[in-house]
């Protein structure tokens, strides 16, 4: 059993640049070219705008790739394998994501094929089709007694810091974006940036 400290960390846009992927997975056969990282529109979005489709149509499309045979031919940030790579020798590493069931599968594949045993455990809150309903991480996070939670989603670290967990919000996307960050989150632009405020312990103190 080991006692090295836990950080938790998320998949999609965090290890691997997801958003682009699925933008191209529904890009390409329409002959649309999609930027994900630099609209603040959903996919569905621009699909539809772009094309003059339906919103319902091009979200089913949007779903509908993460199922596609390409989906699982991503491959992670090489910050983000080598961050992992360094962090694992000091702490334990799980991923926590909001990936819906029919992923599942794939997804505890991936990991082990991209990380192998660097990344300990791979948890899923999200144990519905399709769900629009939030997820919450934080069960999850407690029962591994993460210090960390490395994540994209404002909406998964930002009621951390008064639970003494370290929110790390991920990234410098559109979605992203805000004017202070809540108390106990910082923002770590990459993941570089990630591995030091680690090392330092957290920016803020957690007292
Ligand atoms: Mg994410």
């Amino acid at each position: 059993m080991s006692h090295k400290p836990v950080i938790a960390v998320d998949l999609d846009d965090v290890l691997y640049p997801t958003a682009q992927h699925l933008a191209d997975i529904v890009g390409e056969p329409l002959g649309i070219a999609i930027d994900a990282y630099h609209g603040d529109r959903r996919l569905r979005e621009v699909v539809a705008s772009k094309t003059g489709m339906s919103l319902n149509e091009a979200a089913a499309l949007s779903r509908r790739a993460f199922l596609h045979e390409d989906f699982a031919v991503m491959k992670p940030f090489p910050a983000a394998l080598e961050a992992i790579y360094e962090l694992a020798a000091t702490h334990d590493i799980v991923a926590v994501t909001a990936r819906s069931n029919e992923i599942h599968a794939t997804t505890r594949r991936v990991i082990e094929r991209d990380f192998g045993n660097l990344i300990r455990e791979v948890y899923f809150p999200n144990t519905e089709r399709w769900s629009d309903e939030p997820i919450d991480k934080l069960p999850h996070l407690r029962e591994v007694g993460a210090v960390w939670l490395i994540d994209d989603r404002l909406s998964h670290v930002e009621h951390l810091g008064e639970l003494g967990i370290h929110g790390g919000l991920f990234g410098n996307y559109p979605w992203n974006q805000i004017d202070a960050l809540p108390h106990g989150v910082v923002r770590l632009a990459n993941w570089p940036e990630a591995v030091r405020a680690i090392r330092d312990g957290g920016v803020h103190s957690l007292s």
